[in-house]
């Protein structure tokens, strides 16, 4: 099946800037996001705190925030409602649960953070320590603090049509969205195919 990734299918989408030797420096930003706040050439997502200065703590994510996005079917970086399909963002321990804390993507978003994040799309080899490996802003998980300056595993999309909020079985204070009820349409390599 196609995937909804890249250039081919981001005909919405404003031209990325690009260095001289053609390397794109800020994603195209989809239409449905211009109106977000950007930091650095990226689109600052909903679920990212702000403080009272005005930084955007890219890697941090309020409780609240990931709660109202999972109960609420939100997608973390537009903040509207999820359609069907969407996309949860997933590593193999994830995979290996069936479920993630972190909220998921309508198929738009999950499309410009898969070219935007440096994660995501395998331009960084090693997560950061002490910040989030994600500047699109794929929030903070209950294992950062595991990975950081870790090598960065695989990342998968797992395309959903719906989900099942549940405690994290390695963490049962924080919910995640299980695909273990609903099975995922589809379950993609991401950061080979990036
Ligand atoms: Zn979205």
């Amino acid at each position: 099946m196609a995937t909804n990734y890249g250039p081919a299918n981001n005909r919405d989408s404003k031209e990325a800037a690009t260095t001289p030797t053609g390397v794109p420096t800020s994603p195209g930003i989809p239409e449905h996001l211009v109106t977000r706040p950007c930091a650095g050439g990226l689109v600052v997502p909903w679920i990212t705190p702000v403080t009272s200065t005005g930084l955007y703590l890219f890697g941090k994510i309020s409780h609240l925030a990931q709660v109202q996005c999972l109960l609420r079917r939100l997608c973390q970086v537009c903040g509207r409602r999820l359609a069907t399909p969407a996309v949860l963002f997933a590593r193999s321990n994830d995979l290996a649960n069936g479920c993630t804390a972190e909220p998921a993507l309508c198929v738009p978003c999950a499309a410009y953070s898969a070219r935007a994040c440096p994660m995501l799309s395998g331009r960084r080899a090693h997560y950061r320590a002490g910040e989030h490996p994600a500047l699109a802003g794929i929030p903070v998980s209950i294992d950062q603090a595991l990975r950081q300056g870790s090598p960065a595993g695989s990342w998968f999309a797992v395309w959903i049509r719906d989900y099942d909020v549940i405690p994290h079985p390695a963490e049962p204070d924080t919910l995640a969205a299980s695909w273990q009820r609903i099975l995922p349409l589809r379950i993609q390599p991401l950061t080979a195919t990036a």
